[in-house]
């Protein structure tokens, strides 16, 4: 039996009393946990800020479908590129030849020439991603219009004509201000700002600042921030991200995406799943503030062996 999707009957806020120390407490315990199958793996090849930048906006982009063909994606790109990303794509006018029968599920070899014809472009005139995400940046309260610009910039620097842009590469270089979670650009910031755990913390701070980041929202981390609720949004859209992150802020203002990475664990490792029979609520460290866990019954009591049978 499936367990209900946010949003949840009853309380509209979250109890943060009892929520904090469970957070905190599963944000120290996963700290400096393994990085298991996480595409962050890959940037954390290279020695280099510069291509572990190019590396972790390549994982960051293709982290989407299953775990085994988002691993075999990235990698192949990365070999493609050579020892250095950051030196292949701002030299090279091409994207390598190893790439031309390139697919992964809807994204094309002609979208990710595409999208590495417009990083190599912006590396050659700004230096770094992260320059010319600031070049975007007014300030505000998170980084949703700075992200919308620097991603339109990208779409100029394909040379494909705005009628011509493909599902595919639409989906390479998103438009966060639309409304959607766009889980994949706040993760990418989430590594490369975030200098915690597992996170890089390549982008200089200031002018960079982890206050601002929005979590990266996907179905599973959507589904438990509801169950604890931290948002009442039926959709995993940037208003659900919002609200999340801002109940976050409450437990830690200065660094409030630095729960996504033990909340995440929780979907990936299947230890918290829709499907009501395999939910392992019985262990689950924040289940005393879990609204479905309490709705969940006790397993049935093993049947009593007969004494004399
Ligand atoms: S107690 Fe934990 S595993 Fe169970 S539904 Fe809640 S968040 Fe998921």
């Amino acid at each position: 039996m499936l367990l209900p999707s946010p949003p949840m009957r009853g309380r509209a806020r979250p109890d943060l009393a009892r929520l904090a120390p469970l957070l905190l407490e599963l944000r120290g315990a996963w700290r400096d946990r393994a990085l298991d199958s996480d595409p962050l793996l890959f940037p954390h090849r290279y020695a280099a800020p510069a291509d572990r930048e190019v590396a972790a906006f390549v994982a960051a982009t293709l982290a989407f479908g299953r775990v085994a063909s988002v691993k075999a994606s990235v990698g192949k790109v990365l070999d493609a590129l050579g020892p250095s990303p950051a030196e292949a794509l701002g030299n090279a006018a091409r994207p390598p030849a190893a790439l031309s029968r390139f697919v992964h599920r809807w994204v094309s070899a002609e979208d990710l020439a595409a999208f590495l014809r417009a990083v190599g472009s912006a590396l050659r005139e700004r230096g770094s991603l992260a320059a010319l995400l600031l070049a975007h940046d007014r300030g505000g309260p998170d980084y949703v219009e700075a992200l919308d610009g620097f991603y339109a910039d990208l779409r100029e620097r394909t040379a494909v004509s705005p009628r011509a842009v493909s599902r595919g590469l639409r989906f390479l270089l998103p438009a966060p201000a639309e409304g959607g979670a766009c889980k994949r650009a706040h993760l990418f910031l989430r590594w490369t700002v975030r200098d915690g755990g597992w996170d890089l913390g390549l982008f200089p701070r200031p002018p960079f600042d982890a206050s601002r980041l929005l979590l990266p929202l996907d179905t599973h981390v959507h589904r438990i921030a509801g169950y604890l609720g931290l948002t009442r949004r039926p959709v995993a859209d940037l208003a659900a991200a919002r609200e999340a992150t801002a109940w976050l802020a409450r437990i830690d203002g200065p660094d409030p995406v630095s729960f996504d990475w033990a909340l995440s664990r929780l979907g990936i490792l299947a230890e918290c799943v829709r499907d009501r029979e395999q939910c392992r609520c019985d262990r689950c460290p924040v289940r005393p503030a879990c609204r479905v866990a309490r709705r969940v019954p006790a397993p049935p009591t093993a049947p009593r062996l007969l004494e004399s049978a």
